[in-house]
Formats: structure tokens, sequence, C-alpha cells
């Protein structure tokens, strides 16, 4: 540790530029500025005023531009515990557009300790997506590739790593498809999930996001656009899947599509038991063909919130819901959900 989170630094003479290792949630210190040992390059380095054959950064020819002022944004996260100040935030149109600008950087040499983050939506907790006077990547703006879905037996889309899973979700329900595995919450960017895992209640059926990926186009360390999959260039694929950004950027990924639901029956059951509320999600996930989506939730209620659940009593059993006083106790949730045609009888959807 003791180096700045989701910063990677160029090496001359390796293959790709040596990633600075990030250990996820939990694993930084509470109280550590984990960036304060390190001697960075200044924004004079970045700019590439301190060397004569160094020609400034927004020298390079790019359809996107760097901003240098007004940055401060890209020195926050969701975690809002962590404050890194970059010295630029680059806001590419294209691959090529990151591409120029690593090629740029990996050729200032190691003296300049330049550090460079990919930022997507900033919904790191521990500053993942800062870069500590270094360069912020803004992924959002990344306009290319357009999403294109293919249609077919085995369908899929491709897609910026800037886009959000719920822009995402809108193109391919245009053709009545829809990713497999998904977060809870959508406003997240295709690479940063890709660059953790991407888990939720249909992983226990289709894997974590990064299982349902067929392809990526990634920028590396040296500036090289390189397309991987698991036959093409593998260790780069498998490396940048989860690589918290340390390996290479995302700016194109394909990724698997099934048909989408036409309807959902969405069900939460609470538990004050845990040993009950563990065996039955163990039973509905061993299941063959039991619910599409399980998920498993430890509610500690200190607010009342779910007091408010009492609208999910059955209306035709008020005392129920009279008795259902969750304040400051600790409860389970298995939030389930089953997918189903409406012209079909849910019957024929529950087998076994
Ligand atoms: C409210 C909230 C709800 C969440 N829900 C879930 C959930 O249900 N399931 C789940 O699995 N996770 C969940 N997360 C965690 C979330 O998936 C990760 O924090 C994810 O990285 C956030 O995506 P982002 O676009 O904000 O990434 P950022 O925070 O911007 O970046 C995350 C990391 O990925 C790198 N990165 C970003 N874009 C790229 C790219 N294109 N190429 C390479 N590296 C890149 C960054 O440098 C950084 O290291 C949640 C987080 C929050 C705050």
């Amino acid at each position: 540790m003791g180096s700045p989170p989701s910063a990677f630094l160029k090496q001359n003479n390796t293959i790709f530029l040596r990633f600075l290792m990030i250990l996820l949630f939990g694993s930084i210190p509470d109280k550590a500025n984990v960036c304060s040992n390190r001697s960075l390059a200044s924004p004079s380095v970045l700019l590439g005023q301190s060397s004569s054959h160094i020609l400034p950064l927004h020298t390079i020819k790019l359809d996107g531009n760097f901003h240098f002022d007004s940055i401060d944004s890209a020195a926050k996260d969701f975690g809002n515990r962590y404050h890194f100040l970059p010295s630029a935030v680059l806001y590419p149109k294209s691959a090529l557009d990151i591409s120029a600008t690593i090629k740029h950087i990996f050729d200032m040499g190691t003296s300049s300790q330049l550090t460079l983050a990919a930022r997507g939506s900033g919904h790191s907790l521990q500053g993942q997506a800062q870069a500590h006077q270094g360069l912020v990547i803004n992924m959002k703006s990344l306009q290319g590739p357009e999403t294109q879905v293919h249609t077919g037996e085995m369908p899929y889309v491709d897609v910026s790593g800037g886009k959000l899973w719920i822009d995402l979700l809108h193109e391919t329900l245009k053709y009545e498809l829809a990713p497999k595995s998904w977060t809870d919450y959508l406003h997240l960017s295709v690479g940063g999930t890709l660059s953790n895992a991407g888990i939720s209640g249909q992983a226990f059926r289709h894997g974590p996001q990064i299982d349902n990926v067929y392809q990526l186009e990634v920028v590396t360390g040296k500036g090289d656009v390189v397309t991987c999959s698991k036959k093409q260039n593998t260790d780069l694929f498998y490396g940048v899947l989860g690589g918290l950004g340390q390996f290479g950027i995302i700016t194109r990924a394909r990724i698997s599509l099934e048909p989408a639901p036409k309807m959902v029956k969405w069900i939460r059951v609470l538990y004050s038991d845990f040993s009950k509320f563990s065996n039955d999600q163990e039973s509905l996930i061993s299941s063959k063909n039991s619910f599409d989506y399980i998920e498993g939730l430890v509610i500690i209620n200190k607010t009342r919130i779910l007091d408010n659940w009492k609208a999910a009593f059955d209306p035709r059993h008020p005392l129920q819901a009279s008795q259902f006083v969750s304040d400051g106790r600790t409860l389970y949730c298995l939030e389930i959900a089953k997918y189903f045609n409406p012209e079909q009888s849910l019957r024929a959807y529950f087998q076994d």
C-alpha cells in the first residue's frame, strides 16, 4: 500500500505499464492517506514543461480535450472520504484519444511517475477512480463506438466502456433483449463494474457480469488499442476483467444478452431467524428451476425504514401488519423474482 488508488505507473521496459495493485474495499486502512508518502509528478511535469523533449499534454491531437481547471469533481467519489486532486482531466471522444494520451505519457519515461486513472461513474468508495496530481480519464465522455445490438441465437451488444448500464438496458430493450447479469444499482458504468465484478441476484445462475463478456477492446499501458477475448490475448482479457483499471482501459465491451422477461413477479420475504433465512436461500439457489433472481440482505433497522414495509402485508390481514415492529432489530430479507410471460400460466414455470 502507500500508493495512490487506481493509478497505474508507467515503466519503460515492461510490456505493459506496471500497475499498482489495489485491494478492494476495506483493504485500505481507514484513516491513511494512501498518497501521502509518494513523490509524484508536479503539474508542470504533467504538462511537459520540465523537459525539453516532451511536448505539453495539450499539444496532443485529440477529438476530445483536456481540462486543467475546475476539475474538483474528479477528486470526489461516492465514499466521500478520499479527495486526490488530479492535475488534469481528459474528456476523450474515442479510444484513439486515450491511446494517444497514454502513448505520450509512456514516452515521458519513468521519471515523471505520472499516475493515471479511468473514471466511470465515480461510485468507488476509496478513491480508486482518482489520481493524485495525475490524469483522470472521464470515461463517460467517450462517444464511440455506437451501441450495437446483435440479435440471433446468441445475442450480444457492443457498447462503450463509459456507457451506464441503465442506458444500455434501454437500448437493448428496443430489441426485447437484456444483459443476463446485473448490479442492483444501474447508474454505474460498464467499464467500472467490469473492473470489479458486477454482482446481483442473477449471479447464482449466470455468474457475475465479468462472466458474461465475450470480448473487450482495451487500451494498454503502452497506449496500444487491443482486442481481447477468451481466445485472443487471453491474459489481457482476464487481467482487465475484475482488474480495477490496473491492466488497461476498457473502451468497448461485447456483452452477452438474453430475451428480456415480459413480466416479473417480485417477492420480499423477511426473517428474524438467520438459520431459516440461509437454509431457504441455499435451497432456492440449488433448486434447478426455481427463481431467476435471488438475493439475501441483512438489515439492521435503525431508522424505522422497514416499518414502511407494512404495506407489503396482505390487506386482508391488518393484524399481521400492525404487529410488525422492526425498529432496532436485525432482520434478514430474501429478495426473489420470477420472470414470466403473462400469456403462459405461472405454474408452467415451476416444475420441481
Ligand atoms: C450506490 C452503489 C450501489 C452499488 N451496487 C452494486 C451492486 O449491486 N453490485 C456490485 O457488484 N457493485 C455495486 N456497487 C459497487 C460498484 O459496482 C463499483 O464501485 C463500481 O466500480 C462502480 O462503477 P463506476 O462506474 O462508478 O466505477 P468508478 O468508481 O468510476 O471506477 C471503479 C474502478 O474501475 C476503474 N475503471 C473505471 N472505468 C474503467 C474502464 N473503462 N476501464 C478500466 N478501468 C475502469 C477505475 O479506475 C476504478 O479503479 C455499488 C456502488 C454504489 C456506490
